[in-house]
């Protein structure tokens, strides 16, 4: 059953403050109840001894704090952990850790499965359900820093996070904002914005108005330097074109005075997007953009109708944006062997949008 309580792990400082001041209460409550949920990993009002105890019994008659159960946790041979979190009957997702060095990323999502259909990732064939809430955004942090055994941010385990799980976090503007909110605000995860990494597959009016809500760091799925190849691979380009993407990316990297680098992520299919023309019109398209780009080898999973290119094809790529004076990193392939690694990412998504059964036909199988 729904439940009418308020859930407040999902309200950012701003939606506490509204919250406490709705209810005659003082706006610093926020500050409280911030750290007990997010520093404390408390979810009982009882808990909470700095508040009179009528407040905490009012609290527990009108809200709740509610976080997705972690129903699986996996361990990768290399270090990388994933957490499959159920959200209610039918919906799963997934979150990822990934230690390198002396950093730590984790790897949320912002969607149950997307509605995007970029041609080589798996949460693509999944289809579509719903948009996380805040609660579900912010939940997969706190129950990384749970497992962790560390609730209070001085545990510098998690120095890193990227909005690279399934979905697409642009199509989900407010919660996403909301729950970045929350990763960057000293009483909850204290991370520092420019630490925490929205990727998106280029919704432009929607990067537009990241610009003027945030200014974390960005980077955009480009995987092709020319229009014709990326309406293939992001179908979303025929929406919005490379030119109008090239643009929006640069009114992001120059608003205010905040000289953003952008990072452009590439997936490297063999043969499809990978040869030194592809690397020469990419160098074209990025000069005079303050940028990096990541190149990522390409992760099958069951279906995929593409193969990773070879070390050689993703060195000369390399070799040719380094070249022109693009800084350029190939990203190591993590967590593969707990289908962790990027765009294997599905949980498990009641697909909304009847691709599986628009797949099946298409397939001459059973409909
Ligand atoms: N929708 C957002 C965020 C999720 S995807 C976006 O498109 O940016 C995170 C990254 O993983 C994207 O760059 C995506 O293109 C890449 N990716 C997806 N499927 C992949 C696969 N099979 N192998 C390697 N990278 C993949």
């Amino acid at each position: 059953m729904q439940s009418s309580k308020v859930n407040l792990l999902g309200l950012d400082r701003q939606g506490l403050e509204a919250f406490f001041t709705n209810m005659g209460e003082k706006a610093f409550r926020a500050s409280q109840v911030l750290k007990w949920m997010h520093q404390f990993g408390v979810d009982d009002f009882e808990q909470m001894t700095n508040m009179s105890k009528a407040l905490r019994t009012k609290l527990a008659e009108i809200a709740e704090i509610k976080a997705p159960e972690v129903v699986l946790d996996q361990a990768s041979a290399d270090g990388t952990h994933k957490w499959v979190l159920r959200l209610d009957s039918g919906n799963c997702i997934e979150a990822v850790f990934i230690p390198v060095e002396d950093r730590g990323t984790l790897c949320v999502s912002s969607q149950v499965g997307c509605a995007l259909e970029c041609s080589f990732c798996s949460t693509a064939q999944q289809g579509f359900n719903r948009n996380l809430t805040a609660a579900e955004i912010i939940g997969q942090l706190r129950a990384a820093y749970q497992y962790f055994g560390v609730t209070h941010r001085d545990e510098r385990i998690i120095t890193n996070v990227v909005l690279m799980g399934m979905g697409e976090p642009l199509l989900n503007f407010d919660n996403v904002i909301a729950a970045m909110n929350l990763m960057t605000d000293d009483d909850a995860y204290g991370l520092s914005k420019r630490r925490v990494t929205l990727s998106t597959s280029g919704v432009v009016p929607a990067m537009d108005r990241l610009c003027e809500a945030s200014d974390v760091s960005l980077a955009v799925s480009l995987h092709a330097p020319n229009d014709e190849l990326r309406n293939e691979l992001v179908p979303l380009n025929r929406k919005y074109p490379i030119a109008e993407l090239m643009a929006a990316c640069l009114r992001y990297a120059n608003a205010g005075n905040r000289k953003r680098k952008i990072t452009f992520e590439y997936v490297m299919l063999d043969g499809v997007n990978d040869s030194p023309e592809y690397a020469r019109q990419l160098t074209k398209l990025l000069k005079g953009v303050p940028c990096k780009v990541n190149l990522i080898p390409f992760n099958p999973f069951p279906e995929s109708k593409y193969k990773r290119s070879s070390q050689k094809a993703i060195t000369r790529f390399w070799d040719i944006l380094m070249a022109a004076g693009v800084i350029t990193v190939t990203r190591r392939t993590r967590g593969d062997d707990i289908d962790a690694a990027c765009g294997q990412l599905v949980g498990k998504v009641t697909d909304k949008t009847k691709r599986q059964e628009r797949k099946i036909v298409e397939q001459g199988g059973a409909a």
